[in-house]
């Protein structure tokens, strides 16, 4: 069955929308699908051609010198496209490197504490506490706020402050309680420090304000296996002695990230994610799709048969987290809506009920065919 995103219905080869890509032997297309996987995510089908166009040169991108271009010159590429959506400021580097945000959940303690030994961490979800613990390891947390059983924090005007802290760190999106900031802490006190994996270009964020953001590539950017990090030339403090060299960040900032061999692949296909942006409005016009989407899944939940867990004013705008009123319903729904082409439907397995990633990739159309199967479903189970 065809992975991709997809839209239009059983169609012959020849009416099918171009972003259907799997084809059956009868020439019909397979039946549509809707992928709503929060990460690995959905990818959009122009980028996936371009990148299977790109593996079938000779020699592809893949096969050659990391050191030179053309592979250079694609990853300066993509950098460009990347600081043109975001407009970062001459001062904010940007580095291509690897071990996914959980790796950097270490080394960002290891990079930024220098001599001191504290730090604030936003306790906001799954990924808040996962980052936490690993800062644990090499310094003392102060948790600045903690989400609290309605699915809300205290606004930042009202969190602890640590004078004696290195940096402030947060996630902006927590992927598996659907869970946002909404806003976001001065940065003018303490150096900020943001996880962004799964909202760095699916909303409009001030990153000018932020010291470093990190973002997994696989939920937004790209596919697995790359880290994007964009670093202000100062970062505060120093790499701590154990920091391994390749994830040092001062020494990658020196050699542009060309320290070992970046994921090359990876960087490609975020370079094309950021050009297909760009094509399609950049940032700007991207939030305005994503708030459409989730504005229409969040009006689909009634608080009675669908309950959202998360106070209305932290809602994640692209993971949309909800319950029904049961886990045999639950289960039920996920196996119907599979049956129905709609993908990916089940909720983090730490965090359980039903999740619906509605990353920048996933058209409108697919959140419709949501919509229609969460009516559909309440009518004949409510
Ligand atoms: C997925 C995710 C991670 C973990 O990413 P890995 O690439 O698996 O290390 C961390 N933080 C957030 C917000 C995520 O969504």
């Amino acid at each position: 069955m065809n992975s991709s995103v997809g839209g239009g219905s059983k169609n012959s080869a020849l009416g099918a929308p171009a972003h259907l890509t799997s084809i059956n032997s009868d020439g019909t297309y397979s039946a549509m699908t809707w992928n709503f996987a929060s990460g690995p995510a959905a990818l959009p089908s122009e980028v996936l051609a371009e990148a299977r166009e790109m593996l079938g040169r000779s020699p592809s991108l893949v096969e050659q010198p990391f050191t030179e271009p053309p592979v250079t010159a694609m990853a300066d590429e993509a950098e460009a496209a990347l600081r043109e959506l975001l407009d970062l400021s001459a001062e904010q580097r940007v580095l291509f490197l690897q071990g996914g945000a959980f790796a950097h959940f270490a080394f960002v303690p290891l990079n930024l504490l220098g001599r001191r030994d504290r730090a604030e961490y936003v306790d906001s979800g799954l990924w808040g506490g996962r980052a936490i613990a690993e800062a644990k390891r090499y310094c003392h947390v102060s948790v600045l706020a903690s989400r609290g059983p309605d699915g809300s924090l205290p606004p930042p005007a009202r969190w602890n402050h640590d004078p004696d802290a290195a940096y402030c760190h947060l996630v902006s999106n927590e992927t598996a309680d659907g869970l946002w900031l909404p806003d976001f802490p001065d940065s003018d006190r303490v150096p900020l420090v943001a996880d962004m994996s799964s909202d760095l270009l699916a909303r409009e964020i001030d990153v000018r304000r932020f010291a470093l953001i990190y973002a997994s590539a696989q939920k937004n950017l790209g596919i697995a296996g790359l880290t994007v990090l964009i670093a202000k030339d100062d970062l505060p403090g120093a790499a701590r002695p154990e920091t391994p060299t390749v994830f040092d960040y001062r020494l990658q900032l020196r050699e542009r990230g060309r320290i070992n061999t970046p994921p090359v692949f990876a960087i490609a296909v975020a370079g094309m994610m950021f050009r297909w942006l760009l094509r399609h409005g950049g940032v700007a016009a991207a939030a305005r799709r994503n708030r459409a989407k989730a504005a229409r899944l969040y009006a689909t939940l009634d608080g009675e048969f669908y309950r959202c867990p998360v106070a209305p004013e932290w809602r994640s705008g692209v993971n949309v987290v909800f319950r029904l009123p049961d886990p045999t319903l639950e289960a039920r729904f996920i196996a119907e809506a599979e049956q129905n082409g709609l993908w990916h439907l089940k909720g983090h397995p730490a965090v359980g009920g039903i999740r619906a990633s509605i990353q920048n990739a996933v058209p409108e159309s697919a959140v419709e065919a949501l919509v229609e199967r969460m009516v559909e479903f309440r009518r004949t189970n409510g």
